[in-house]
């Protein structure tokens, strides 16, 4: 089996979950950078959460593809906007930390992942969310339905176990169900780059008020 991880909470979650759930003794998990602000952080976070694991895990660089975009998620984007992604949404009718086409070209780079390592299951974290246009319209039911037709075409299983789950779920699963496998704190959601989180971005929003919110102190 190949994971996708990221640094980030789902899919740090979903590595403990696929681990627990599985009879396995070990997995593959693949980062990709593709000129995100935070890809060093990001990767810092991933050595951490998959620290002591039996997990065999690959860096994948997807280069200039994203070269021409100017969203806030990339280095050579423009400054993150502030506030949540509903907030967002509400006050520009976009998310500028959306990065249109990434789910597609990372999905089917980690299906390529997947058969040249002779794995037959892929699994990724995305879970519910906003996915009206200016939104992440590449988490949607229908473009993941079409990513599982891609792997399924060529001999891989695309499963998403989250998939029905909103953020605050996935998270309680981490204080709850992992709470003695996995530290919050190895985890990273902020999108700026910068060394420490920068408490503005969407990332930052939701993950501060959904640990606020089911009564976690530290971050
Ligand atoms: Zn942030």
């Amino acid at each position: 089996m190949l994971v996708t991880v990221s640094g980030g909470l789902d899919s740090a979650v979903l590595l403990h979950y696929l681990l627990n759930k599985c009879p396995m003794d070990h997995i593959h998990a693949v980062f990709f950078s593709y000129g995100q602000k935070a890809v060093n952080r990001e990767f810092h976070h991933v050595l951490k959460v998959t620290e002591g694991l039996p997990v065999t895990l690959h860096r994948v660089d997807c280069g200039d593809i994203f070269g021409n975009s100017d969203s806030g998620l990339l280095a050579k984007g423009k400054s993150l906007n502030s506030g949540s992604a509903s907030e967002q949404m509400r006050e520009h009718g976009y998310i500028n930390a959306v990065l249109p086409g990434r789910n597609g070209v990372l999905i089917s780079a980690a299906i390529a992942v997947a058969l040249h390592l002779g794995q037959g299951i892929l699994a990724i974290g995305t879970h519910h969310t906003i996915t009206m246009p200016g939104g992440f319209s590449d988490c949607s039911q229908e473009f993941i339905n079409a990513k599982r037709a891609e792997a399924q075409a060529q001999g891989v299983d695309l499963i998403t176990p989250f998939h029905y789950m909103n953020k605050k779920e996935i998270v309680k699963m981490a204080l709850e169900d992992y709470k003695n496998d996995l530290r919050i704190s190895d985890t990273w959601s902020c999108y700026s780059g910068y060394t420490e989180p920068c408490h503005t971005c969407s990332a930052c929003t939701e993950r501060e008020n959904i640990l606020k919110e089911l009564g976690y102190e530290k971050n």
